[in-house]
Protein backbone atom coordinates (compact mmCIF):
# COMPACT_ATOMS: atom_id res chain seq x y z
CA UNK A 1 0.00 0.00 0.00
CA UNK A 2 1.48 3.39 -0.67
CA UNK A 3 -0.07 6.94 -0.39
CA UNK A 4 1.46 9.83 -1.62
CA UNK A 5 0.62 13.53 -1.07
CA UNK A 6 0.66 16.68 -3.92
CA UNK A 7 0.71 14.02 -6.59
CA UNK A 8 0.59 14.75 -9.93
CA UNK A 9 -2.17 13.06 -12.08
CA UNK A 10 -1.04 14.28 -15.65
CA UNK A 11 -0.03 10.21 -16.30
CA UNK A 12 -3.00 9.45 -14.81
CA UNK A 13 -6.15 10.81 -17.32
CA UNK A 14 -5.78 10.24 -21.11
CA UNK A 15 -6.71 13.83 -21.33
CA UNK A 16 -3.24 14.71 -20.05
CA UNK A 17 -4.78 17.51 -17.69
CA UNK A 18 -2.14 18.62 -15.68
CA UNK A 19 -3.50 18.43 -12.47
CA UNK A 20 -2.51 17.52 -9.06
CA UNK A 21 -4.00 15.17 -5.89
CA UNK A 22 -4.04 15.97 -2.23
CA UNK A 23 -3.60 12.93 -2.03
CA UNK A 24 -3.39 9.32 -4.64
CA UNK A 25 -3.33 5.88 -2.67
CA UNK A 26 -3.08 2.27 -4.25
CA UNK A 27 -3.99 -0.62 -2.59
CA UNK A 28 -2.96 -4.40 -3.53
CA UNK A 29 -5.32 -6.45 -1.69
CA UNK A 30 -8.99 -5.94 -0.45
CA UNK A 31 -7.66 -5.46 3.36
CA UNK A 32 -5.52 -2.63 2.26
CA UNK A 33 -8.53 -0.93 0.86
CA UNK A 34 -10.77 -1.00 3.69
CA UNK A 35 -7.71 0.56 5.80
CA UNK A 36 -7.42 2.67 3.29
CA UNK A 37 -11.03 3.84 3.18
CA UNK A 38 -10.80 4.18 7.39
CA UNK A 39 -7.50 6.33 7.62
CA UNK A 40 -9.70 8.47 4.59
CA UNK A 41 -13.08 8.11 6.31
CA UNK A 42 -13.53 11.64 6.57
CA UNK A 43 -11.69 13.03 3.43
CA UNK A 44 -13.39 13.32 -0.28
CA UNK A 45 -12.56 9.83 -2.29
CA UNK A 46 -12.06 9.46 -6.51
CA UNK A 47 -11.24 6.04 -7.25
CA UNK A 48 -10.00 5.64 -10.62
CA UNK A 49 -8.74 2.61 -13.37
CA UNK A 50 -6.84 4.65 -15.72
CA UNK A 51 -8.27 7.50 -15.84
CA UNK A 52 -9.69 7.30 -19.57
CA UNK A 53 -12.73 8.71 -19.09
CA UNK A 54 -12.52 11.54 -16.83
CA UNK A 55 -11.83 15.09 -17.08
CA UNK A 56 -10.14 16.75 -14.25
CA UNK A 57 -11.53 20.16 -14.00
CA UNK A 58 -9.39 21.36 -11.53
CA UNK A 59 -6.94 20.13 -8.50
CA UNK A 60 -8.27 17.24 -6.75
CA UNK A 61 -8.39 18.63 -2.99
CA UNK A 62 -9.12 14.77 -1.78
CA UNK A 63 -8.03 11.08 -2.11
CA UNK A 64 -7.75 9.40 -5.36
CA UNK A 65 -7.87 5.73 -4.92
CA UNK A 66 -5.98 3.55 -7.28
CA UNK A 67 -6.44 -0.71 -7.17
CA UNK A 68 -4.15 -2.84 -7.75
CA UNK A 69 -6.25 -6.16 -7.08
CA UNK A 70 -5.09 -8.15 -10.31
CA UNK A 71 -5.25 -11.97 -11.53
CA UNK A 72 -7.83 -14.21 -12.92
CA UNK A 73 -9.54 -17.13 -11.56
CA UNK A 74 -11.78 -20.15 -13.16
CA UNK A 75 -14.44 -20.46 -11.01
CA UNK A 76 -16.94 -22.75 -12.59
CA UNK A 77 -16.91 -24.71 -16.33
CA UNK A 78 -19.90 -26.39 -18.37
CA UNK A 79 -19.34 -27.72 -22.04
CA UNK A 80 -20.05 -24.25 -22.67
CA UNK A 81 -19.81 -21.43 -20.38
CA UNK A 82 -17.00 -20.93 -18.12
CA UNK A 83 -17.32 -18.14 -15.19
CA UNK A 84 -13.84 -16.15 -14.73
CA UNK A 85 -13.62 -13.92 -12.33
CA UNK A 86 -11.02 -10.92 -13.05
CA UNK A 87 -8.93 -8.61 -10.29
CA UNK A 88 -10.78 -5.18 -10.53
CA UNK A 89 -7.31 -3.46 -11.27
CA UNK A 90 -6.76 -5.64 -14.59
CA UNK A 91 -6.16 -3.91 -17.90
CA UNK A 92 -9.27 -4.51 -19.59
CA UNK A 93 -7.79 -5.27 -23.24
CA UNK A 94 -5.03 -7.93 -21.37
CA UNK A 95 -8.06 -9.48 -20.19
CA UNK A 96 -9.87 -10.45 -23.11
CA UNK A 97 -6.24 -11.59 -24.80
CA UNK A 98 -6.05 -13.87 -21.88
CA UNK A 99 -9.81 -15.10 -22.32
CA UNK A 100 -9.21 -15.37 -26.11
CA UNK A 101 -5.84 -17.46 -25.78
CA UNK A 102 -8.04 -19.67 -24.12
CA UNK A 103 -10.86 -19.77 -26.47
CA UNK A 104 -13.70 -18.29 -24.01
CA UNK A 105 -15.48 -15.75 -26.01
CA UNK A 106 -17.67 -12.68 -26.09
CA UNK A 107 -15.23 -9.89 -25.49
CA UNK A 108 -13.62 -9.85 -28.84
CA UNK A 109 -16.01 -6.86 -29.92
CA UNK A 110 -14.91 -5.07 -26.87
CA UNK A 111 -11.06 -5.05 -28.18
CA UNK A 112 -8.91 -2.21 -27.53
CA UNK A 113 -11.06 0.13 -24.98
CA UNK A 114 -8.41 1.78 -22.69
CA UNK A 115 -9.72 1.38 -18.78
CA UNK A 116 -9.35 -1.44 -16.44
CA UNK A 117 -11.67 -4.05 -15.28
CA UNK A 118 -13.51 -2.54 -12.36
CA UNK A 119 -14.54 0.69 -14.45
CA UNK A 120 -15.84 -1.05 -17.16
CA UNK A 121 -18.27 -2.33 -14.91
CA UNK A 122 -19.15 0.61 -13.82
CA UNK A 123 -19.34 2.45 -16.87
CA UNK A 124 -20.88 -0.35 -18.41
CA UNK A 125 -18.46 -0.06 -21.71
CA UNK A 126 -19.48 -0.92 -24.73
CA UNK A 127 -18.20 -1.44 -28.76
CA UNK A 128 -19.22 -2.63 -32.21
CA UNK A 129 -22.56 -3.93 -30.79
CA UNK A 130 -21.58 -5.69 -27.74
CA UNK A 131 -21.48 -3.97 -24.08
CA UNK A 132 -19.82 -5.59 -20.96
CA UNK A 133 -23.26 -6.49 -19.32
CA UNK A 134 -23.90 -8.98 -21.90
CA UNK A 135 -20.53 -10.91 -20.45
CA UNK A 136 -21.08 -9.97 -16.81
CA UNK A 137 -22.25 -12.76 -14.43
CA UNK A 138 -21.98 -10.31 -11.19
CA UNK A 139 -19.93 -7.83 -9.39
CA UNK A 140 -17.82 -7.82 -6.27
CA UNK A 141 -17.64 -4.83 -4.34
CA UNK A 142 -16.69 -3.64 -1.27
CA UNK A 143 -19.25 -0.63 0.45
CA UNK A 144 -16.93 2.84 1.44
CA UNK A 145 -18.90 3.03 4.53
CA UNK A 146 -19.43 -0.05 6.28
CA UNK A 147 -16.76 -2.08 4.36
CA UNK A 148 -18.46 -4.61 4.00
CA UNK A 149 -18.33 -7.14 0.94
CA UNK A 150 -21.51 -6.83 -1.68
CA UNK A 151 -21.61 -9.03 -4.52
CA UNK A 152 -24.48 -7.55 -7.07
CA UNK A 153 -25.66 -9.98 -9.38
CA UNK A 154 -25.86 -8.57 -13.08
CA UNK A 155 -29.89 -7.77 -12.99
CA UNK A 156 -29.20 -5.39 -9.89
CA UNK A 157 -26.53 -3.56 -11.75
CA UNK A 158 -28.95 -1.71 -13.82
CA UNK A 159 -27.15 -1.39 -16.54
CA UNK A 160 -28.13 0.93 -19.59
CA UNK A 161 -26.24 2.68 -22.47
CA UNK A 162 -22.78 3.31 -20.68
CA UNK A 163 -24.99 3.28 -17.53
CA UNK A 164 -25.24 1.63 -14.14
CA UNK A 165 -26.87 1.69 -10.50
CA UNK A 166 -23.05 2.63 -9.51
CA UNK A 167 -23.11 5.85 -11.83
CA UNK A 168 -26.58 6.83 -10.43
CA UNK A 169 -28.73 5.64 -7.23
CA UNK A 170 -25.29 3.93 -5.82
CA UNK A 171 -22.90 6.52 -7.14
CA UNK A 172 -19.45 6.37 -4.96
CA UNK A 173 -21.02 4.56 -2.67
CA UNK A 174 -19.40 0.98 -3.90
CA UNK A 175 -15.93 0.16 -4.72
CA UNK A 176 -15.54 -2.53 -7.28
CA UNK A 177 -13.04 -5.23 -6.43
CA UNK A 178 -13.82 -7.72 -8.83
CA UNK A 179 -15.82 -8.87 -12.00
CA UNK A 180 -16.65 -12.51 -12.68
CA UNK A 181 -17.62 -12.42 -16.45
CA UNK A 182 -19.46 -15.87 -18.07
CA UNK A 183 -17.55 -16.60 -21.17
CA UNK A 184 -18.79 -18.97 -24.20
CA UNK A 185 -16.95 -21.90 -25.70
CA UNK A 186 -19.11 -22.06 -28.42
CA UNK A 187 -19.17 -17.76 -28.54
CA UNK A 188 -21.94 -16.23 -31.67
CA UNK A 189 -19.80 -14.08 -33.77
CA UNK A 190 -21.17 -10.47 -33.61
CA UNK A 191 -19.92 -9.02 -37.02
CA UNK A 192 -23.01 -7.06 -37.96
CA UNK A 193 -21.78 -3.47 -36.66
CA UNK A 194 -19.24 -1.06 -37.99
CA UNK A 195 -16.78 -2.39 -41.03
CA UNK A 196 -16.06 -6.18 -38.74
CA UNK A 197 -17.61 -7.74 -41.77
CA UNK A 198 -15.85 -6.01 -44.19
CA UNK A 199 -12.65 -6.47 -43.00
CA UNK A 200 -13.31 -9.67 -42.44
CA UNK A 201 -14.26 -10.31 -45.88
CA UNK A 202 -10.92 -12.58 -46.48
CA UNK A 203 -11.55 -14.96 -44.16
CA UNK A 204 -13.98 -17.98 -44.43
CA UNK A 205 -14.70 -19.12 -41.25
CA UNK A 206 -13.45 -16.06 -39.04
CA UNK A 207 -12.65 -16.98 -35.19
CA UNK A 208 -13.02 -14.74 -31.72
CA UNK A 209 -9.36 -13.53 -32.60
CA UNK A 210 -10.07 -12.54 -36.31
CA UNK A 211 -12.73 -10.64 -34.59
CA UNK A 212 -10.44 -9.16 -32.26
CA UNK A 213 -7.81 -8.26 -34.88
CA UNK A 214 -10.56 -6.56 -36.76
CA UNK A 215 -11.86 -4.60 -34.19
CA UNK A 216 -8.50 -3.29 -33.56
CA UNK A 217 -7.68 -2.45 -37.11
CA UNK A 218 -10.56 -0.38 -37.71
CA UNK A 219 -10.40 1.45 -34.17
CA UNK A 220 -6.67 2.67 -34.93
CA UNK A 221 -7.87 4.16 -38.28
CA UNK A 222 -10.66 6.62 -36.29
CA UNK A 223 -9.62 7.05 -32.99
CA UNK A 224 -6.30 8.93 -32.16
CA UNK A 225 -3.22 7.10 -29.95
CA UNK A 226 -3.79 8.49 -26.42
CA UNK A 227 0.20 8.52 -26.93
CA UNK A 228 -0.21 10.92 -29.87
CA UNK A 229 -3.37 13.21 -28.32
CA UNK A 230 -4.79 13.43 -24.86
CA UNK A 231 -8.54 12.39 -25.19
CA UNK A 232 -11.13 10.45 -23.23
CA UNK A 233 -12.80 8.38 -26.43
CA UNK A 234 -16.21 9.52 -27.10
CA UNK A 235 -16.88 12.50 -25.65
CA UNK A 236 -20.89 12.52 -25.95
CA UNK A 237 -23.07 9.59 -26.16
CA UNK A 238 -25.04 9.11 -28.93
CA UNK A 239 -28.30 10.42 -28.70
CA UNK A 240 -31.81 8.36 -28.36
CA UNK A 241 -34.77 10.45 -29.84
CA UNK A 242 -38.24 9.42 -30.18
CA UNK A 243 -39.78 7.78 -33.15
CA UNK A 244 -41.21 10.81 -33.92
CA UNK A 245 -38.51 12.77 -33.85
CA UNK A 246 -36.69 10.79 -35.84
CA UNK A 247 -39.30 10.47 -38.13
CA UNK A 248 -38.84 14.49 -38.58
CA UNK A 249 -35.08 14.60 -38.76
CA UNK A 250 -35.50 11.71 -41.54
CA UNK A 251 -37.86 14.21 -43.53
CA UNK A 252 -35.33 17.08 -43.20
CA UNK A 253 -31.87 14.86 -43.61
CA UNK A 254 -32.85 11.07 -45.63
CA UNK A 255 -29.35 9.97 -45.41
CA UNK A 256 -29.24 10.17 -40.90
CA UNK A 257 -27.91 7.00 -40.02
CA UNK A 258 -29.92 5.34 -37.06
CA UNK A 259 -29.90 2.12 -35.31
CA UNK A 260 -33.19 1.01 -33.40
CA UNK A 261 -33.24 1.22 -29.59
CA UNK A 262 -35.57 -0.27 -26.78
CA UNK A 263 -37.28 3.12 -26.60
CA UNK A 264 -36.64 4.96 -29.81
CA UNK A 265 -34.12 5.67 -32.51
CA UNK A 266 -30.30 6.10 -31.57
CA UNK A 267 -28.40 8.53 -33.72
CA UNK A 268 -24.63 8.76 -34.13
CA UNK A 269 -23.25 12.25 -32.12
CA UNK A 270 -20.42 11.83 -34.75
CA UNK A 271 -22.75 12.64 -37.65
CA UNK A 272 -24.66 15.37 -36.03
CA UNK A 273 -21.45 16.75 -35.35
CA UNK A 274 -19.89 16.27 -38.37
CA UNK A 275 -22.80 17.62 -39.82
CA UNK A 276 -22.76 20.44 -38.02
CA UNK A 277 -19.98 21.52 -39.60
CA UNK A 278 -18.01 21.52 -36.17
CA UNK A 279 -15.29 19.03 -36.84
CA UNK A 280 -11.85 20.46 -36.70
CA UNK A 281 -13.09 23.58 -34.44
CA UNK A 282 -10.74 24.86 -31.85
CA UNK A 283 -10.91 26.18 -28.51
CA UNK A 284 -7.40 26.60 -26.74
CA UNK A 285 -5.96 23.88 -27.05
CA UNK A 286 -9.17 21.39 -27.33
CA UNK A 287 -10.23 20.73 -30.71
CA UNK A 288 -13.40 18.13 -32.34
CA UNK A 289 -11.12 15.67 -34.03
CA UNK A 290 -10.87 15.22 -36.88
CA UNK A 291 -11.40 11.54 -38.27
CA UNK A 292 -13.66 11.49 -35.86
CA UNK A 293 -15.72 14.01 -33.92
CA UNK A 294 -17.59 12.26 -31.10
CA UNK A 295 -13.83 12.54 -29.51
CA UNK A 296 -12.53 15.91 -28.12
CA UNK A 297 -8.52 16.20 -28.41
CA UNK A 298 -5.98 18.15 -26.63
CA UNK A 299 -3.93 18.57 -28.98
CA UNK A 300 -1.07 19.71 -26.76
CA UNK A 301 -1.43 22.36 -23.97
CA UNK A 302 -5.09 22.56 -23.90
CA UNK A 303 -6.55 23.38 -19.96
CA UNK A 304 -9.64 22.20 -18.92
CA UNK A 305 -11.48 25.25 -19.66
CA UNK A 306 -10.97 25.22 -22.77
CA UNK A 307 -12.57 21.69 -23.34
CA UNK A 308 -15.19 22.61 -21.35
CA UNK A 309 -15.80 25.57 -23.11
CA UNK A 310 -15.94 23.90 -26.42
CA UNK A 311 -17.91 20.81 -25.49
CA UNK A 312 -20.56 23.46 -24.67
CA UNK A 313 -20.16 24.92 -28.05
CA UNK A 314 -20.94 21.47 -29.50
CA UNK A 315 -23.63 21.22 -27.89
CA UNK A 316 -25.49 24.32 -28.57
CA UNK A 317 -24.74 24.02 -31.99
CA UNK A 318 -26.13 20.35 -32.11
CA UNK A 319 -29.04 21.94 -29.98
CA UNK A 320 -29.83 24.07 -32.66
CA UNK A 321 -29.10 22.74 -35.80
CA UNK A 322 -31.37 19.50 -35.34
CA UNK A 323 -33.35 20.16 -31.80
CA UNK A 324 -31.43 17.28 -30.17
CA UNK A 325 -29.83 17.92 -26.74
CA UNK A 326 -26.37 15.57 -26.65
CA UNK A 327 -24.64 14.66 -23.13
CA UNK A 328 -21.37 14.11 -22.02
CA UNK A 329 -19.93 10.45 -21.52
CA UNK A 330 -17.04 11.70 -20.08
CA UNK A 331 -17.27 12.05 -16.20
CA UNK A 332 -16.20 15.96 -15.02
CA UNK A 333 -14.13 16.00 -11.66
CA UNK A 334 -14.02 18.72 -9.23
C1 LIG B 1 -9.09 6.45 -26.99
C2 LIG B 1 -10.27 6.01 -26.15
C3 LIG B 1 -11.23 5.16 -26.69
C4 LIG B 1 -12.35 4.76 -25.94
N1 LIG B 1 -13.26 3.90 -26.50
C5 LIG B 1 -14.34 3.50 -25.79
C6 LIG B 1 -15.31 2.60 -26.36
O1 LIG B 1 -15.19 2.17 -27.50
N2 LIG B 1 -16.36 2.24 -25.60
C7 LIG B 1 -16.53 2.67 -24.31
O2 LIG B 1 -17.51 2.28 -23.67
N3 LIG B 1 -15.62 3.51 -23.74
C8 LIG B 1 -14.54 3.93 -24.44
N4 LIG B 1 -13.64 4.79 -23.89
C9 LIG B 1 -13.84 5.27 -22.52
C10 LIG B 1 -13.10 4.46 -21.43
O3 LIG B 1 -12.15 3.64 -22.02
C11 LIG B 1 -14.07 3.64 -20.58
O4 LIG B 1 -15.05 4.44 -19.99
C12 LIG B 1 -13.33 2.83 -19.48
O5 LIG B 1 -14.22 1.94 -18.84
C13 LIG B 1 -12.71 3.73 -18.42
O6 LIG B 1 -11.88 2.91 -17.64
P1 LIG B 1 -10.80 3.50 -16.65
O7 LIG B 1 -10.18 2.36 -15.94
O8 LIG B 1 -9.89 4.42 -17.35
O9 LIG B 1 -11.75 4.30 -15.63
P2 LIG B 1 -11.69 5.83 -15.17
O10 LIG B 1 -11.83 6.72 -16.35
O11 LIG B 1 -10.52 6.02 -14.29
O12 LIG B 1 -13.03 5.88 -14.30
C14 LIG B 1 -14.29 5.81 -14.92
C15 LIG B 1 -15.38 5.73 -13.84
O13 LIG B 1 -15.29 4.49 -13.16
C16 LIG B 1 -15.13 4.68 -11.75
N5 LIG B 1 -14.25 3.61 -11.27
C17 LIG B 1 -13.04 3.25 -11.77
N6 LIG B 1 -12.57 2.15 -11.13
C18 LIG B 1 -13.50 1.83 -10.19
C19 LIG B 1 -13.60 0.80 -9.19
N7 LIG B 1 -12.68 -0.17 -9.06
N8 LIG B 1 -14.70 0.79 -8.38
C20 LIG B 1 -15.67 1.74 -8.52
N9 LIG B 1 -15.64 2.74 -9.43
C21 LIG B 1 -14.55 2.77 -10.26
C22 LIG B 1 -14.52 6.07 -11.63
O14 LIG B 1 -14.79 6.64 -10.35
C23 LIG B 1 -15.24 6.81 -12.76
O15 LIG B 1 -16.53 7.17 -12.34
C24 LIG B 1 -12.50 5.21 -24.61
C25 LIG B 1 -11.52 6.06 -24.05
C26 LIG B 1 -10.42 6.46 -24.81
C27 LIG B 1 -9.38 7.35 -24.19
Amino acid sequence: MKVYEHFPLKAWNTFSMDVKARYFAEYDTKDELCELLKQFANEKILHIGCGSNLLFLNDYDGVILHSNITGAEKLHETDNEVLLKVGAGVVFDSAISYMLERGWGGAENLSDIPGEVGASAVQNIGAYGVEVKDIIHHVETIERKTLLPRVFGVAECRYGYRDSIFKNELKDEYIVTAVVFRLQKHAELHLDYGNIRQELQHIEHPTISDVRHAVITIRRQKLPAVSEAGSAGSFFKNPIVSVEKFAELQASYPDIPHYESGNGVKVPAAWLIDKSGMKGKKIGGAMVYEKQPLVIVNTGDAVPEDVVKLAEKVQKKIYSEFGIKIEPEVNYIS
